[in-house]
Parts: structure tokens; sequence; C-alpha cells
């Protein structure tokens, strides 16, 4: 049987990471045995419907690469033999179903009012019982109609006992079961009823999602089993969970959209990375995956039970791993969004040299500004950064100047302005002065860059160039002597 999995968003909101991670375990799980994953949108909850939510999912999953076999393929149009991918346009479907089940007797309609649902919990409170629909099923329910709630009537209240492929061998009490709506007074059905339904319909094998729904689970077995379906392999993931304490990860705890991680300059490489393993690991020590790796290794039985916690600060470390690993010229085309202002008019090669000698320092492509701003513009002196350096701060000033007097000379007589030569002179430069790498060359560097990080000193001299290097410590020079 070929293998089908999908996932069923409901446009209700941003997509957070918890959503993205539900997309990609049925995703790697489909591919992985070559077969298909399909996107179904959840969308019967019309009061919760936010507008733009689905074109977000979509754009979300291509950025991910996690792209779709059968589904919506834009706002008008779909793609696949098992459509409509929308819940909405599968009303038909789910009101024939509906009818069958009341013809069979598996449904009534539901009569109360909201008035009399609360004296039936009052009642059952009262004698210290849990309130369940089923004890108060009427005796002559009215005929039902689109427009009225249509409850299950459960066949067989019992226990049931059942395989989570993460959680394990799962079962629940009788209490566990009761009749629930599954058509409302909209005529829509609640995602308890639509779900099975679409599942069937669409051949889906593997039922992939949240854990939230393992405490219905068993409400769902006793729905396949009066419509006599087999269901699908079931696996509930386990929550992600904030960074501090026991709680799920809510918007309060950093759980960003995942449009924000993108615009912030994390790499969707990275964040399939951190997802997957958000939850599960191939019981390696390997940290980074490609996604073709996780499509060959990622498995079920692998997910933990318990909560993954989340931690922003491993997504940076992948994101800043991802980052080297790219091809050069890959990653100079993503960056192309990021650069500072100060770089918008510089040529393309300079561009690149800068990148190549900043990269390995990012953490995120955001960072690029900040590593790389003083290339293309000098930078305000801001004389504290020698007068606060652990180094620096305990030499003279006249000696200061006389260090930097002495660098751009012997920088100046170079006969052939590149990295090596460049060091070579720097060597020469301790040689001669009898000073610490850590007094000279952060004299150069801070007067040449006056920022807080740059990469190697003779890189950034190279790059910035013979006459820019001479001409910005000369204005430090001044400043210095000046001011300082
Ligand atoms: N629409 C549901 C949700 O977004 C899908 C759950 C499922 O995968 O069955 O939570």
């Amino acid at each position: 049987m070929k293998v089908r999995t999908r996932f069923a968003p409901s446009p209700t909101g941003y997509i957070h990471v918890g959503n993205v991670r539900s997309a990609l375990y049925p995703y790697l799980v489909a591919r992985q045995s070559k077969g298909d994953f399909i996107l179904r949108i959840e969308d019967t909850d019309q009061a919760r419907f936010v507008d733009g939510a689905e074109d977000m999912v979509l754009d979300t999953l291509r950025w991910l690469g996690l792209e779709w076999d059968e589904g919506p393929i834009n706002l008008s149009t779909e793609e696949g033999k098992y459509g409509p991918y929308h819940q909405t346009q599968r009303k038909n479907i789910y009101l024939e179903w509906a009818q069958k089940m009341v013809d069979e007797g598996l449904a009534y309609a539901d009569p109360y009012t909201v008035e009399q649902v609360q004296a039936f919990r009052e009642e059952a409170k009262a004698n210290k019982k849990a309130f369940l629909y089923r004890n108060y099923r009427p005796e002559n329910p009215p005929e039902w109609k689109v427009g009225m709630p249509l409850r299950f009537k459960t066949p067989v209240i019992k226990r049931y006992s059942w395989n989570d492929a993460v959680m394990g061998e799962l079962s629940a009490g009788e209490e566990a079961l009761d009749d629930f709506v599954i058509i409302k007074a909209d005529g829509l059905p609640t995602y308890n009823f639509a779900h099975i339904i679409d599942d069937y319909e669409m051949g889906i094998t593997h039922i992939i999602r949240g854990s939230e729904y393992v405490a219905s689970t068993p409400k769902y077995l006793s729905l396949y089993e009066a419509l006599n379906i087999e269901p699908p392999i079931l696996a509930h993931v386990p929550h992600i969970l904030a960074p501090s304490g026991n709680k799920k990860l809510g918007k309060r705890d950093g759980a960003k959209s995942v449009t924000e991680y993108r615009e912030e300059g994390i790499l969707p490489e990275a964040m399939i990375n951190f997802l997957a393993q958000l939850g599960w690991n191939d019981g390696t020590e390997q940290e980074i995956f490609t996604l073709e790796e996780l499509i060959d290794k990622f498995s079920l039985d692998r997910v933990q039970k318990s909560g993954a916690r989340f931690d922003e600060q491993r997504l940076l470390w992948l994101n800043g791993q991802w980052i080297r690993r790219l091809d050069f010229e890959d990653l100079y085309a993503r960056c192309q969004p990021f650069w500072g202002s100060e770089a918008k008019d510089s040529e393309e090669g300079y561009k690149k040299q800068v990148l190549g000698i900043v990269y390995d320092r990012l953490k995120t492509l955001k960072d690029l500004p900040e590593a790389s701003g003083y290339f293309f513009k000098i930078k305000d002196t801001n004389l504290e950064m020698i007068s606060t350096n652990k180094q620096l701060k305990k030499i003279e000033k006249n000696r200061l100047i006389e260090l930097l007097e002495i660098s751009i000379k012997k920088l100046e007589s170079i006969d052939s302005w590149n990295e090596e030569n460049i060091q070579l002179t720097l060597n020469q430069l301790l040689e001669e002065t009898k000073e610490k790498p850590a007094v000279i060359f952060q004299l150069i560097r801070i007067c040449l860059t006056w920022a807080s990080f740059s990469p190697a000193l003779n890189q950034t001299l190279a790059v910035i160039g013979r006459e820019n290097s001479i001409n910005r410590l000369n204005i430090s020079l001044e400043d210095i002597k000046n001011n300082l």
C-alpha cells in the first residue's frame, strides 16, 4: 500500500514552529517510502478564520522546501485527484456521510438549548458525576435537517486500547467516550468528524499530529468502528515545551512565526534541521542533517515520548553551521536582502570579498550589516575603544602615536597588497616594535575599523585596500593626537 501522509493546518493565524514540525514529520515519512504528502486546509472553523493565513502556510512550506504532491497550489488552484483539499469545499461529502449515519441510527439531531445543557451539567455535578452527552440522549430526537447540530451516537461503550507509533501502547476507559457533534448548526462539520472522513476518502495511511489529540483518540476510534473504517497508523508527537519550565511553548516564550525567523535571517536548512531534532534523534552524535539525510534516517519510533524543549540558542548555532556549509555563491545570493544601507552602491566583487571574510562569524543573515558595515563606510572614531581596551589603556599616548606611525609607514611600503604580504609585514612590526600582538594588532584593528569585531587583521586590511586602509589609519592617528 502506498504511504500517504498529510499536513492539515487550520488557517487560524500565523504558522509557528510547532505547526511546521507537524508538517515536517509527515513529509519525511512520505518521502522516505516514496509515498505522497498531502496538504489539506482545515478551514471549517469560520469564527477563527484569519485572512492571509493560508497563503502564509503555502509560502512557508515552499520556503522550507517541503513540497506537497496534492493540495492547494495557490488561492484558486488545487492539484490532486482526491480534492477538493479545502474542507469548506467538501461540505457535501460530509453531509452525505452524516445523512447515512442518521439513516443507520448512528447520529441524532441535538435538540437541546444551551440552557438545557447547562441544567444537565449542574445535575451531573450535583450527583458528583462527569457530564456526558450520551447520558442525555433524547428519546425522540427531531428529524435532522441541515441547520441543526448533529451528534454521533456512540454505538458501543467500551474500553479502547491502541498502538500509537510514537507513544506506544495506550488505552482509555469508557469515560473517554461521548456523543460528539459531527455537523454544527452552520452546516459545516467539526474537526472531529471531518478529518476522519477526509483521511479515509483521501487514502491517508498515517496520521501524524500533535499530542493534543491523544485524549480524543478513543472517540475517533469509536467513530472509525461505527463507520467500519480501518483507522490509519496514528502517531502523536509530543508538545514543544517552553525553554523554561514544563509548559507548552507559547507566543510569550518566543515562539515566533516561521516568517519572523525567516526575516531574521534564519536559513530554511537550519530551521528544518532544528525542527527535526526537536523530539527526534537518530541515536548517533550527528547534529547536522540535510533534508535528504533526514528523509533517509527519520523514523517515528525514534521520536521521543516526552515534550521537547525549545532552545533558540541551538537554532542560532545550527544556523551559523549552515551559513558555513552553504556553497559561497548560494550564500551570497541569499544575503542580498540583508546587506546594510552602506553596502547598497558597492560592487558585487567587493561585497563578495567582504562576505568571504565575515560569513563565518554570522549567526543569522541579519548580522550582516553589523558585521560588514565598516567595510563600506568609515565609521566615526570612538576613542573610548582605546582608553578602555585592556592592553591599550596601559600605554602612553605618545607611544600609541609612535606605534601607529611606524605601522602606517611599514604598511605603506608593501609592494603588492595581499593577505600574505600584509601578514609578513605585520610580523615584522611585532619584531621591530617588541610589542605583543594584543597591542599592535589591536591598535591597528581598532584604528582601521572602529568596530568591536573584525576578521583576521591581514584579511581585513587586504579587503579594505591599501589606499583606504592607510587613509583610515591616518584619520585615526589625527584623532588620537588631538583628542585622546
Ligand atoms: N487542523 C488540525 C490542527 O491544525 C489538524 C490536526 C490533524 O493533523 O489532524 O491542529
